[in-house]
């Protein structure tokens, strides 16, 4: 066997551990004398495993009591639809700060349900920054305020959760888990599995229960997160396999310490990658405002970018995988998940220094 270490962006890098307590349960798990994959949704072992694993969540979180935790379907981009449906009134103003690719998508699907107002917007200075708090155009009245903590593509991640007073909506795709959260702050978070949950296939959302009762408009039930909440995650078959796998990764956090510890190798991780880009002399370039700067998914560019090639052969033969960048701002681009272990980033970090040393 060749595992590599696995820098994509999503699907992404799952922890080891886990993968293999999957393996070695695939077949027959917990006595059930079927794989977790065949076992119906309603029945008690799966049932107690869905429970369990939305607990050990909330646990991991410290989720208060009056948040709703759900396990659904359609990504996160289906949630850039189901949120202003099922929180904003067709005409209701919906403020949104756009940091990066997602926060323009999120956007894009709002606009056919809501009147979205873009109260700031970063894309006038490439999505590097952060726009200052004093130029954000908020309406207090607004049904929510959108951002994205994270931005995966233009690695912009907020350090501080921005002070509003409509509901805060987070689209915490790549950061949820990275590090501790204070969900009181928010109305809903909501996040696509496949980087620091589980595999692709399952969305969590949390969110408040008061705001379940807003009904702005007639939903079908599936779009509706208060029926999702009133039948736990399960008015429709739920991606079991995912949900199962999204408990396994939950443990494994804990087992690490929780998300202190986990925050605390993710802040190591990226500041040594960083240190290496900016040690480089200029041969590597991370164009992001140091003080927003993602722990998560970290962009650089070569300082020629006719060796991009080279670099990303060389990359995959030494193990290093999936570090080419996202075509919208080229370059490369190492996502550094929760899963991707301290050693994964010192040996990409080693490979950059000897890259640079042979083609310098
Ligand atoms: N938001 C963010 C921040 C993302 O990183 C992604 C996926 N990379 C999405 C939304 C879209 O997620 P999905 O493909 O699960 O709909």
């Amino acid at each position: 066997m060749s595992r590599g270490f696995n820098f994509s962006a999503g699907p992404a890098a799952l922890p080891e551990p886990v993968l293999l307590q999957a393996r070695e349960e695939l077949l027959e798990w917990q006595g059930e004398r079927a794989s977790v994959m065949e076992l119906s949704h309603r029945g008690k072992a799966f049932v107690a495993a869905a429970l369990r694993a939305e607990h050990d969540l909330r646990r991991l979180l410290a989720v208060p009591d009056e948040y709703a935790v759900l396990f659904l379907q359609g990504g996160a981009t289906q949630q850039f639809a189901l949120i202003p449906m099922n929180l904003a009134a067709p005409d209701q103003r919906a403020d949104y700060l756009v940091t990066g690719h997602w926060g323009e998508k999120a956007i894009a699907e709002a606009q056919a349900v809501t009147r979205v107002h873009v109260a700031a917007s970063s894309s006038a200075a490439g999505h590097t920054r952060i726009p200052d708090r004093a130029d954000w155009d908020l309406d207090p009245t607004a049904a929510y305020v959108h951002y994205t903590p994270n931005e995966t593509i233009h690695g912009v991640e907020f350090h501080q959760v921005p002070e509003v007073e409509a509901p805060l909506v987070a689209d915490a795709s790549s950061t949820i888990l990275s590090r501790e959260l204070d969900v009181s702050r928010f109305g809903l978070i909501y996040a696509g599995a496949q980087k620091n949950i589980g595999p692709a296939g399952l969305t969590v959302v949390i969110v408040r229960r008061d705001l379940l009762e807003r009904s702005p408009r007639p939903l079908p039930k599936i779009l509706t997160y208060a029926a999702h909440a009133a039948n736990s995650s399960m008015l429709n078959t739920p991606p079991t396999f995912a949900w199962y796998l999204a408990g396994l990764v939950f443990e494994w956090i804990r087992q690490l310490g929780g998300l202190v510890a986990m925050a605390e190798r993710n802040r190591a991780k990226a500041q040594a990658l960083y240190a290496a880009i900016d040690g480089s002399g200029g041969y590597y370039r991370n164009p992001v405002d140091p003080a927003c700067r993602s722990w998560m998914n970290v962009p650089f560019m070569l300082h020629d970018a006719a060796l991009d090639a080279a670099f990303l052969t060389q990359a995959e033969a030494a193990g290093l995988l999936g570090l080419k960048g996202h075509r919208a701002v080229g370059g490369m681009r190492a996502s550094i998940y929760n899963a991707m272990p301290p050693e994964g980033v010192a040996a990409l970090c080693d490979f950059m220094r000897d890259f640079q040393r042979r083609h310098g």
